[in-house]
């Protein structure tokens, strides 16, 4: 390499013999078990630079990984080499601007926790240890898109090292190409993200956190639900979003749930939740605090780690009946050894609709939600049994919708890019030639 600032590997350096190496190659999905040859954790560009240098000289292909948490383990691999940025992980708001500055290895609850004390609220994902890197260049569901865009549309810029280690800025009038591709086409393709500047919504004092719940469900009141879900987001109030969930599981059999945000008050909330009271034993729980205390409850749900397999497709129209009765249908049985298996609906629409899907890379903008199916195990003896079970359940799934969310990647999924990108995958191709024309930046789903 002939950049002039690399100076061998840098940073942390992990390797199979050490100690730390087993907890270190660990990915927040558990039941992926890979093993790189190196882990660099970088706590500066330098490091950063470095390790892009010296994995192209040693011949290793490059993970990138900030918060861990991509469901099929992209940002690991065996006999690579792991450029972990999540040392670097640095935040600063800039309150006369309303602008917030992170370095790429920031992870959900540290922006939440540094604006919301200060009565921000902020539109990213549910998960508190989800890297904002990782999760913006998807595109970005959460609680608050409906009403602020997805994460990536509150992006103003972002710094990203190149596979010759030259930092770019990429934004609306310095290579906006990139910055157009950064938005929505997932991580890992272009270079390491070192760090994003995003704008912050105005303060806003209280907001209602919305629960429902529903157990003993059956078969008929979940079809009851998902009809009723579909035409409620039907000229929905852009103020609220919410997903819900028809889970069928180990402890509790099938139930009902929700969890939603709305930047009003209860009683707006309770009048446009009005419709979900016609299913039988549906409760709605309305608490109307800060958005930092709705966003710790909403974190709190989540554990260290899980071992699942999971995978997300967009919705654009409503289901008839037998359609719906299919659907449901799908989560009445559980494969061996599942704790949790089920369907979640990720609502859209609102401001994330706003933009032109060929805005930025972010493709699916006119649909209504994202549905997700997903088996969770604990003893990794069950493992193909619940992977089997989600790919059997998936083939009908596939069928009735349009495009998979790259946030919730499929490995089985053919035609990937077509699939992640609908429309936007040439022109993501030739930025990604331009960009990272020898695909240094490569991984089983990478644009290349
Ligand atoms: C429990 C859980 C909850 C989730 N909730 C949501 C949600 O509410 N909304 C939503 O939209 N998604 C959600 N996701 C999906 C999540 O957004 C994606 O998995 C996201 O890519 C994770 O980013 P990460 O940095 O944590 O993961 P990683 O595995 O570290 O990275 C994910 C991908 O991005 C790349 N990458 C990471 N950091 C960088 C960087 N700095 N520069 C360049 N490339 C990079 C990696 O190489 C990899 O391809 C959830 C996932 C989990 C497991």
């Amino acid at each position: 390499m002939n950049n002039s600032y690399y100076n061998g590997l840098t940073g942390e350096i992990i390797m199979p013999c050490d100690e730390q190496y087993d907890e270190a190659r660990q990915e927040y999905n558990r039941s992926i078990q890979k093993f790189p040859k190196v882990i660099v954790y970088c706590c500066s560009k330098t490091d950063v630079i470095n390790a892009i240098c010296w994995a192209q000289e040693k011949c290793f292909e490059i993970r990138i990984r900030s918060g861990g948490h991509n469901y099929e383990g992209y940002s690991v691999g065996d006999n690579v080499i792991v450029i972990d940025i999540s040392r670097m992980n640095k935040l600063k708001l800039d309150r006369k601007r309303n602008i917030l500055k992170i370095d790429g290895g920031v992870i959900n609850s540290q922006i939440y926790e540094l604006l919301g004390n200060e009565g921000y609220p902020f539109p990213s994902g549910t998960c508190p240890t989800v890297g904002a890197a990782g999760l913006t260049l998807g595109g970005g569901w959460g609680l608050s898109c409906r009403y602020f865009g997805l994460t990536c549309d509150n992006l103003l810029s972002l710094e990203i090292i190149d596979y010759e280690g030259n930092r770019i800025i990429a934004n609306k009038n310095q290579n906006s190409d990139l910055f157009w591709a950064c938005r929505g086409s997932g991580g890992g393709n272009f270079g390491v993200v070192t760090s994003m500047i995003f704008k912050v919504p105005e303060k806003v004092n209280k907001v209602c956190l919305i629960k429902l719940n529903c157990s003993n469900a059956t078969k008929e009141m979940m079809s009851e639900f998902l009809c009723i879900w579909q035409n409620w987001l039907i000229n929905l109030d852009e103020r609220i979003t919410v997903v819900s969930r028809l889970f069928n599981t180990k402890e509790e059999g099938k139930v009902i749930r929700g969890t939603g945000i709305f930047y009003g008050l209860p009683e707006e909330a309770f009048e446009i939740m009005n419709p979900f009271t016609d299913i039988e034993g549906m409760e709605i729980c309305i608490e109307y605090i800060t958005f930092l205390e709705a966003i710790e409850d909403i974190e709190s749900v989540y554990p260290d780690s899980e071992k699942f397999k999971t995978t997300g497709r967009f919705v654009n129209r409503n289901y008839n009946d037998d359609e719906i009765s299919n659907i449901v249908g799908l989560v009445q049985d559980r494969p061996q050894g599942s704790i949790i298996s089920g369907l979640s609906l990720y609502a859209l629409g609102g401001k994330v609709k706003d933009v032109n899907k060929f805005e930025t890379a972010f493709y699916y903008r006119n649909a209504k939600y994202i549905i997700a199916i997903q088996s969770e195990w604990e003893n990794p003896i069950y493992k193909e049994d619940n992977i089997n079970w989600v790919k059997r359940k998936f083939k009908y799934l596939k069928s009735v919708t349009k495009g998979s969310y790259i946030n919730f990647p499929y490995s089985n999924l053919k035609n990937y890019d077509k699939e992640y990108y609908g429309q936007n995958v040439c022109r993501l191709k030739e930025v990604n030639q331009k960009y990272d024309p020898c695909n240094v930046f490569k991984f089983p789903q990478s644009i290349n």
